[in-house]
């Protein structure tokens, strides 16, 4: 009867909408030959940061880094650090001593950036910096001690040595004016002379990528790869000096930033970009630049899903079809609710309350459709982060002539370290696309502290030599 029509409508309805819910999220469900597709064009890419000719319109800019070499023990001192463009602004006292019993004490505070000085004028961000630092020597009673400092500054920098770094472009969430084109060791130490109320010794500017990667190799020698999983998304790595064809010299090794964030800059990734990548892209401080990082960084999977979310709400498949002002808003998915929402051992309840945390009233539908689209968006950003990653150990590989390569990434990054799936697709897709390399991951301890320190003390070392 008329009844039973109507149920078979229903059902039909929710069957048809569950396989239209499916077609979305097909688009973010890589195969193994697109994967290693991606793996290709990041060896393309990397090809063209290295050489000369190419390196100019080179969207992966692999950037020298005038670290050539990593840690040997040997390194001592009292140094200070500085933590910019990772998820906290910290100032930190790093004290290394070499010796029989090497040991590495840290103290440090962490500082807030509010959005206005992220994103007013250079002038203004640098004075905090300082104003920062000032505070942090104050507390620990250090003022008057000249101390050198090693300075992590997690964006792309061109650099001509260990203490110059001109800011290519700022990326995630930071826009100062006046910084870009600019030497911001120089602009650092410009801030502290205005201040007029202590001295420091700027002795080296280190991304983040190249932190990681010696703090652990300060453990593990054969550590050779930097990997952020964070806010940002980004890997660096020890490559010949025969292959960096913009700096002088054919031997030994330098490390490389290779600024893979923007990886897809140039449109070679446009074929695996959906509508919500564009529409993420679209929405940022930096259209059209960091497309791969926008793909695979804390920063913007949130806003992936909230795209997907608006647009399912629209098709009427979502919170009964209402967009609320909540789900406008940017920025709402930070990386540690994924992480909640894609815990194996929260209930559906939970997922609930969360999404109600954020001010989403779910049915519980919504909030298993809510947590689907979380884990696909993560599963792919871990997948397309490992192809990048096989492409670099591959390579590393091939320079060596090897067959087979053993070798230590250390990691870093919120992302990889909160989310509790990323890190296992991540080691999983590098290891299918990379199978001649056993490739083994370490956590990095305050790379951004401690890496800053430790290359701050071979740079200190280095003068000393050097004077002679
Ligand atoms: C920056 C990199 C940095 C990465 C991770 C990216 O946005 O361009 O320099 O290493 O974020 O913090
Ligand atoms: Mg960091």
């Amino acid at each position: 009867g008329k009844g039973a029509a109507m149920v078979t409508a229903v059902a039909y309805r929710l069957t048809d909408q569950a396989r239209q819910i499916q077609e979305t999220l097909a688009e973010f469900r890589l195969s193994k030959s697109q994967l290693l597709e991606v793996k290709k064009r990041m060896r393309v890419e990397i090809e063209r940061g290295l050489k000369k000719e190419s390196h100019k319109e080179a969207t992966v800019k692999m950037l020298p880094t005038f670290v050539r070499s990593t840690p040997d023990g040997t390194e001592n001192g009292d140094f200070l650090a500085l933590d910019l463009g990772g998820t906290n602004f910290r100032v930190l006292l790093v004290k290394i001593r070499s010796g029989k019993r090497r040991t590495v004490e840290m103290h440090n505070k962490i500082y807030a950036i509010p959005i206005e000085v992220m994103q007013g004028t250079g002038e203004e961000l640098f004075d905090h910096i300082v104003h920062c630092i000032s505070d942090f020597l104050d507390y620990m009673g250090m003022k008057s001690a000249r101390l050198p400092l090693g300075f992590t500054f997690s964006f792309p920098c061109h650099q001509t040595s260990l203490d110059a770094g001109i800011l290519v472009t700022w990326t995630k969430g930071f826009k100062a004016t006046d910084c870009e084109g600019e030497d911001v060791v120089e602009l650092l130490r410009e801030a502290i002379k205005r201040k007029e109320e202590f001295e420091l010794d700027v002795v080296a500017i280190v991304n983040d990528t190249v932190g990681t990667m010696m703090t652990c190799a300060y453990e593990e020698p054969t550590c050779e790869v930097g990997l952020i999983a964070g806010t940002g998304s980004n890997a660096c790595y020890m490559e010949e000096m025969r292959n960096i064809e913009i700096v002088d010299g054919t031997e030994g090794r330098m490390c490389v930033n290779m600024e893979w964030g923007a990886f897809g800059d140039n449109g070679c990734l446009d074929d695996i970009r959906t509508k919500y990548d564009q529409a993420v892209d679209e929405n940022s401080l930096n259209e059209g630049k960091q497309r791969y990082e926008k793909m695979c960084s804390g920063m913007y999977l949130g806003e992936i899903v909230r795209q997907i979310l608006i647009d399912l709400t629209k098709r009427g498949f979502l919170f009964r079809g209402q967009i609320s002002e909540t789900l406008k808003t940017r920025g709402i998915f930070e990386t540690k609710f994924l992480s909640q929402i894609e815990s194996d051992r929260l209930a559906l309840l939970q997922v609930r309350a969360i999404l109600q945390q954020l001010g989403l009233d779910s049915t519980c539908d919504d909030s298993i459709i809510v947590k689907e689209v979380c884990g696909t968006v993560s599963h792919r950003a871990a997948q397309i982060c490992g192809a990048g990653m096989a492409a670099v150990v591959d390579k590393i590989r091939e320079n060596r002539g090897l067959d087979h390569l053993d070798i230590t990434v250390g990691v870093d990054g919120t992302l990889y370290k909160l989310h509790p799936h990323f890190s296992r697709i991540f080691h999983q897709t590098v290891k299918e696309l990379a199978p001649k390399c056993e490739v083994n991951f370490l956590l990095s301890e305050d790379g951004s502290g401690k890496g800053a320190a430790l290359i701050t003390a071979v740079g200190c070392r280095q003068r000393e030599l050097d004077a002679q």
